[in-house]
Protein backbone atom coordinates (compact mmCIF):
# COMPACT_ATOMS: atom_id res chain seq x y z
CA UNK A 1 0.00 0.00 0.00
CA UNK A 2 2.47 2.54 1.08
CA UNK A 3 4.97 1.31 -2.04
CA UNK A 4 1.76 2.27 -4.61
CA UNK A 5 1.39 5.98 -2.42
CA UNK A 6 4.54 6.60 -3.23
CA UNK A 7 4.58 5.09 -6.84
CA UNK A 8 7.39 3.06 -6.14
CA UNK A 9 8.04 -0.99 -6.68
CA UNK A 10 7.92 -1.98 -2.91
CA UNK A 11 8.00 -1.02 0.62
CA UNK A 12 9.40 -2.60 3.71
CA UNK A 13 8.26 -1.71 7.44
CA UNK A 14 10.75 -0.34 9.80
CA UNK A 15 10.51 0.69 13.86
CA UNK A 16 11.83 4.02 13.21
CA UNK A 17 12.83 6.50 10.52
CA UNK A 18 16.05 6.53 12.00
CA UNK A 19 16.13 2.83 11.05
CA UNK A 20 14.99 3.50 7.89
CA UNK A 21 17.67 5.76 6.83
CA UNK A 22 20.27 3.45 8.19
CA UNK A 23 18.78 0.55 6.47
CA UNK A 24 18.31 2.46 3.02
CA UNK A 25 22.33 3.88 3.97
CA UNK A 26 23.47 0.37 4.56
CA UNK A 27 21.62 -0.99 1.33
CA UNK A 28 23.04 2.07 -1.11
CA UNK A 29 26.81 1.99 0.49
CA UNK A 30 29.90 0.22 0.55
CA UNK A 31 32.52 1.27 3.92
CA UNK A 32 34.35 3.81 2.67
CA UNK A 33 31.83 5.10 0.23
CA UNK A 34 31.17 8.76 0.96
CA UNK A 35 27.26 10.21 0.91
CA UNK A 36 26.18 13.96 0.53
CA UNK A 37 24.21 14.84 3.10
CA UNK A 38 22.77 18.08 4.33
CA UNK A 39 24.48 20.28 7.28
CA UNK A 40 21.23 20.61 8.99
CA UNK A 41 19.90 16.80 8.13
CA UNK A 42 18.58 14.83 10.21
CA UNK A 43 20.37 11.70 9.17
CA UNK A 44 23.96 14.15 10.23
CA UNK A 45 23.10 15.53 13.54
CA UNK A 46 20.13 13.57 14.73
CA UNK A 47 21.02 9.55 14.12
CA UNK A 48 23.88 8.92 16.40
CA UNK A 49 26.02 8.99 13.42
CA UNK A 50 24.77 5.74 12.54
CA UNK A 51 26.10 5.73 9.10
CA UNK A 52 29.64 6.10 10.19
CA UNK A 53 29.39 3.77 13.11
CA UNK A 54 27.55 1.02 11.85
CA UNK A 55 28.08 1.52 7.70
CA UNK A 56 31.47 2.70 7.37
CA UNK A 57 30.18 5.69 5.45
CA UNK A 58 31.55 8.88 4.95
CA UNK A 59 29.17 12.03 5.39
CA UNK A 60 29.84 14.83 3.28
CA UNK A 61 28.34 17.96 4.70
CA UNK A 62 27.19 21.10 2.61
CA UNK A 63 24.86 24.05 3.83
CA UNK A 64 21.44 23.53 3.76
CA UNK A 65 20.09 27.03 2.72
CA UNK A 66 16.98 28.58 4.85
CA UNK A 67 13.99 26.80 3.05
CA UNK A 68 16.03 23.05 3.23
CA UNK A 69 17.40 23.13 -0.19
CA UNK A 70 21.21 22.38 -0.77
CA UNK A 71 22.39 24.76 -3.73
CA UNK A 72 23.04 22.55 -6.71
CA UNK A 73 26.40 23.88 -7.20
CA UNK A 74 27.43 22.98 -3.39
CA UNK A 75 26.53 19.42 -4.39
CA UNK A 76 27.67 19.25 -7.25
CA UNK A 77 31.07 20.51 -6.15
CA UNK A 78 30.80 17.74 -3.35
CA UNK A 79 30.75 15.21 -5.77
CA UNK A 80 34.01 12.77 -6.41
CA UNK A 81 33.91 12.79 -10.23
CA UNK A 82 37.33 10.93 -10.91
CA UNK A 83 38.78 8.31 -9.80
CA UNK A 84 41.61 9.83 -7.19
CA UNK A 85 43.16 7.54 -4.58
CA UNK A 86 43.18 10.36 -1.82
CA UNK A 87 38.86 10.52 -2.12
CA UNK A 88 36.21 8.62 -1.08
CA UNK A 89 33.49 7.62 -3.94
CA UNK A 90 30.60 9.28 -3.69
CA UNK A 91 27.64 6.74 -4.02
CA UNK A 92 24.86 8.82 -2.61
CA UNK A 93 23.12 11.85 -2.20
CA UNK A 94 20.14 12.69 0.51
CA UNK A 95 17.06 15.38 0.81
CA UNK A 96 15.14 15.72 3.85
CA UNK A 97 11.55 16.96 2.85
CA UNK A 98 9.78 18.61 5.04
CA UNK A 99 13.42 19.80 6.40
CA UNK A 100 13.03 20.02 10.29
CA UNK A 101 15.77 21.99 11.32
CA UNK A 102 14.53 24.15 8.65
CA UNK A 103 11.09 25.15 10.25
CA UNK A 104 9.91 21.87 8.75
CA UNK A 105 10.17 23.55 4.44
CA UNK A 106 8.82 21.42 1.85
CA UNK A 107 11.19 20.66 -0.78
CA UNK A 108 9.48 20.81 -4.34
CA UNK A 109 9.18 18.75 -6.97
CA UNK A 110 10.63 20.97 -9.38
CA UNK A 111 14.14 21.46 -6.89
CA UNK A 112 13.82 17.80 -6.08
CA UNK A 113 13.90 16.76 -9.76
CA UNK A 114 16.90 18.68 -10.51
CA UNK A 115 19.15 16.97 -7.93
CA UNK A 116 17.75 13.92 -9.10
CA UNK A 117 19.51 14.90 -12.82
CA UNK A 118 22.54 15.69 -11.19
CA UNK A 119 22.86 12.28 -9.19
CA UNK A 120 22.17 10.60 -12.66
CA UNK A 121 24.86 12.34 -14.43
CA UNK A 122 27.14 11.29 -12.07
CA UNK A 123 25.77 7.70 -11.43
CA UNK A 124 24.71 8.27 -7.90
CA UNK A 125 21.92 7.43 -5.54
CA UNK A 126 19.54 9.44 -4.29
CA UNK A 127 17.79 8.84 -0.92
CA UNK A 128 15.32 10.83 0.12
CA UNK A 129 14.57 11.40 4.41
CA UNK A 130 10.51 11.82 4.03
CA UNK A 131 9.51 11.46 7.89
CA UNK A 132 7.73 13.89 7.18
CA UNK A 133 6.90 13.83 3.10
CA UNK A 134 3.30 13.76 3.44
CA UNK A 135 3.37 17.48 5.13
CA UNK A 136 5.32 18.38 2.02
CA UNK A 137 2.37 17.02 -0.43
CA UNK A 138 -0.33 18.59 1.45
CA UNK A 139 1.43 21.71 2.00
CA UNK A 140 2.45 21.88 -1.79
CA UNK A 141 -0.71 20.84 -2.64
CA UNK A 142 0.89 17.45 -4.86
CA UNK A 143 0.72 14.15 -5.39
CA UNK A 144 3.43 12.58 -3.31
CA UNK A 145 4.45 10.64 -5.65
CA UNK A 146 6.00 13.89 -8.09
CA UNK A 147 7.94 14.57 -4.50
CA UNK A 148 9.74 11.44 -4.87
CA UNK A 149 10.16 10.73 -8.56
CA UNK A 150 13.35 9.54 -9.82
CA UNK A 151 14.69 8.56 -5.95
CA UNK A 152 16.46 5.85 -5.14
CA UNK A 153 14.58 5.32 -1.98
CA UNK A 154 12.61 6.78 0.20
CA UNK A 155 11.70 7.15 4.13
CA UNK A 156 8.38 8.39 5.64
CA UNK A 157 7.28 7.85 9.28
CA UNK A 158 3.77 6.03 10.10
CA UNK A 159 4.48 8.05 13.48
CA UNK A 160 5.00 11.75 13.78
CA UNK A 161 1.85 13.70 11.67
CA UNK A 162 0.36 9.79 10.29
CA UNK A 163 -0.31 9.75 13.88
CA UNK A 164 0.23 5.89 14.30
CA UNK A 165 2.31 4.40 17.59
CA UNK A 166 5.11 3.36 15.76
CA UNK A 167 6.85 2.44 12.65
CA UNK A 168 8.15 3.59 9.33
CA UNK A 169 8.33 3.02 5.86
CA UNK A 170 10.83 2.40 3.24
CA UNK A 171 10.01 2.58 -0.70
CA UNK A 172 12.31 1.77 -3.89
CA UNK A 173 12.93 -0.86 -6.40
CA UNK A 174 12.33 -4.11 -5.73
CA UNK A 175 15.97 -4.67 -6.16
CA UNK A 176 16.90 -2.38 -3.32
CA UNK A 177 14.40 -3.55 -0.66
CA UNK A 178 15.69 -7.02 -1.36
CA UNK A 179 18.89 -5.76 -0.76
CA UNK A 180 16.85 -3.12 2.11
CA UNK A 181 15.28 -6.13 3.89
CA UNK A 182 18.84 -8.16 4.30
CA UNK A 183 20.17 -4.62 6.26
CA UNK A 184 17.20 -4.45 8.34
CA UNK A 185 17.58 -8.10 9.90
CA UNK A 186 21.52 -6.96 10.38
CA UNK A 187 20.07 -4.14 12.21
CA UNK A 188 17.83 -6.37 14.39
CA UNK A 189 15.23 -4.84 12.89
CA UNK A 190 13.42 -8.32 11.49
CA UNK A 191 10.20 -8.55 13.35
CA UNK A 192 7.14 -11.44 13.92
CA UNK A 193 5.06 -8.81 15.20
CA UNK A 194 5.14 -6.52 11.87
CA UNK A 195 1.53 -7.09 11.57
CA UNK A 196 0.61 -5.48 14.79
CA UNK A 197 2.23 -2.57 13.38
CA UNK A 198 1.53 -2.45 10.21
CA UNK A 199 -2.52 -2.48 11.12
CA UNK A 200 -1.81 1.16 12.64
CA UNK A 201 0.45 1.96 9.81
CA UNK A 202 -2.74 1.04 7.33
CA UNK A 203 -5.42 3.47 9.45
CA UNK A 204 -2.72 5.93 9.45
CA UNK A 205 -2.43 5.82 5.38
CA UNK A 206 -5.56 5.60 4.67
CA UNK A 207 -7.47 8.43 6.83
CA UNK A 208 -4.45 10.37 8.71
CA UNK A 209 -2.64 12.05 5.26
CA UNK A 210 -5.68 14.89 4.27
CA UNK A 211 -6.49 15.82 7.58
CA UNK A 212 -2.40 17.42 8.11
CA UNK A 213 -3.79 20.09 6.74
CA UNK A 214 -5.74 20.60 9.59
CA UNK A 215 -1.84 21.07 11.82
CA UNK A 216 -0.50 23.30 9.31
CA UNK A 217 -3.50 26.01 9.79
CA UNK A 218 -2.93 25.15 13.38
CA UNK A 219 0.75 26.34 13.37
CA UNK A 220 0.35 29.13 11.17
CA UNK A 221 -2.24 30.54 13.83
CA UNK A 222 0.45 29.24 16.81
CA UNK A 223 2.95 31.24 14.89
CA UNK A 224 0.67 34.44 14.04
CA UNK A 225 0.06 34.65 17.67
CA UNK A 226 3.12 34.03 18.72
CA UNK A 227 4.18 36.96 16.45
CA UNK A 228 2.25 39.62 18.26
CA UNK A 229 4.00 38.95 21.44
CA UNK A 230 6.73 41.65 21.96
CA UNK A 231 9.26 39.31 23.88
CA UNK A 232 8.97 36.67 21.64
CA UNK A 233 11.00 36.51 17.96
CA UNK A 234 9.35 34.72 14.86
CA UNK A 235 9.21 34.57 11.12
CA UNK A 236 6.04 33.78 10.46
CA UNK A 237 6.61 33.33 6.58
CA UNK A 238 8.88 30.21 7.17
CA UNK A 239 5.75 28.25 8.62
CA UNK A 240 4.68 25.91 5.63
CA UNK A 241 4.13 23.06 7.62
CA UNK A 242 3.47 21.81 11.15
CA UNK A 243 7.17 23.20 12.68
CA UNK A 244 7.61 26.06 13.98
CA UNK A 245 11.10 27.58 15.50
CA UNK A 246 11.03 30.95 17.82
CA UNK A 247 13.01 32.85 19.92
CA UNK A 248 12.99 34.45 23.24
CA UNK A 249 13.60 38.14 22.72
CA UNK A 250 17.68 38.92 24.42
CA UNK A 251 15.19 41.57 26.46
CA UNK A 252 12.73 39.31 27.67
CA UNK A 253 12.25 39.71 31.42
CA UNK A 254 12.29 35.79 32.21
CA UNK A 255 15.29 33.28 31.62
CA UNK A 256 14.77 30.80 29.00
CA UNK A 257 14.77 28.06 31.01
CA UNK A 258 11.71 29.25 33.66
CA UNK A 259 9.93 30.33 30.36
CA UNK A 260 9.97 26.15 29.48
CA UNK A 261 9.16 25.07 32.56
CA UNK A 262 6.53 27.60 33.14
CA UNK A 263 5.09 26.03 29.85
CA UNK A 264 5.83 22.69 30.95
CA UNK A 265 4.05 23.29 34.21
CA UNK A 266 0.65 24.45 32.51
CA UNK A 267 0.96 21.25 29.87
CA UNK A 268 2.61 22.99 26.88
CA UNK A 269 5.05 20.75 25.60
CA UNK A 270 7.52 22.66 23.27
CA UNK A 271 11.31 22.04 22.72
CA UNK A 272 14.15 23.86 23.37
CA UNK A 273 16.69 23.84 20.88
CA UNK A 274 19.07 26.43 21.25
CA UNK A 275 20.07 29.15 23.77
CA UNK A 276 16.99 31.11 23.55
CA UNK A 277 15.23 29.34 20.53
CA UNK A 278 11.81 27.23 21.08
CA UNK A 279 10.49 24.50 18.49
CA UNK A 280 6.85 23.52 18.67
CA UNK A 281 4.97 20.85 16.65
CA UNK A 282 1.18 20.45 15.47
CA UNK A 283 -0.48 17.16 15.34
CA UNK A 284 -3.56 14.99 15.55
CA UNK A 285 -5.58 15.96 18.87
CA UNK A 286 -4.03 19.62 19.20
CA UNK A 287 -7.18 21.48 17.72
CA UNK A 288 -7.32 25.64 17.56
CA UNK A 289 -8.92 25.88 20.92
CA UNK A 290 -5.22 24.32 22.02
CA UNK A 291 -3.89 26.93 20.31
CA UNK A 292 -5.30 29.63 22.05
CA UNK A 293 -4.55 28.00 25.73
CA UNK A 294 -0.77 28.03 24.64
CA UNK A 295 -1.01 31.74 23.47
CA UNK A 296 -2.42 32.11 26.55
CA UNK A 297 -0.53 30.55 28.67
CA UNK A 298 2.47 32.19 27.18
CA UNK A 299 0.88 35.49 27.86
CA UNK A 300 0.46 34.70 31.24
CA UNK A 301 3.99 33.55 31.88
CA UNK A 302 5.43 36.66 30.46
CA UNK A 303 3.18 38.36 32.34
CA UNK A 304 4.44 36.76 35.88
CA UNK A 305 7.90 37.35 34.86
CA UNK A 306 7.91 41.29 34.07
C1 LIG B 1 11.88 12.20 13.09
C2 LIG B 1 12.77 12.22 11.91
C3 LIG B 1 13.53 11.11 11.57
C4 LIG B 1 13.67 9.88 12.47
O1 LIG B 1 12.51 9.31 12.85
P1 LIG B 1 12.45 8.48 14.24
O2 LIG B 1 11.23 7.65 14.00
O3 LIG B 1 12.32 9.46 15.33
O4 LIG B 1 13.68 7.65 14.32
C5 LIG B 1 14.29 11.16 10.44
N1 LIG B 1 14.30 12.26 9.67
C6 LIG B 1 13.58 13.35 9.96
C7 LIG B 1 13.63 14.53 9.04
C8 LIG B 1 12.80 13.38 11.10
O5 LIG B 1 12.11 14.48 11.39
Amino acid sequence: MAAEKMGMEEGLLVVSGTMGNLVSLLAHCNRGDEAIVGNLSHIFLYEAGGMSALGGIHSHQVPNQLDGTILLEDIESAIHKEDNVHLAPTRLICLENTHNRCYGAPLTPKYTQTVEGLAKKYGLKFHIDGARIFNAAVALRCDVRKLVKGANSVTFCLSKGLSAPIGSIICGSAEFIHRARRMRKLVGGGMRQAGIIAAAGIVALEEMIDRLAEDHENAKRLAEGISRIPELLIDVKRVKTNILYFDLAPDASIKPSDFLKGLNEKGVKILMVGARRFRAVTHYGIDSEDIEATLNAIREILAEAS
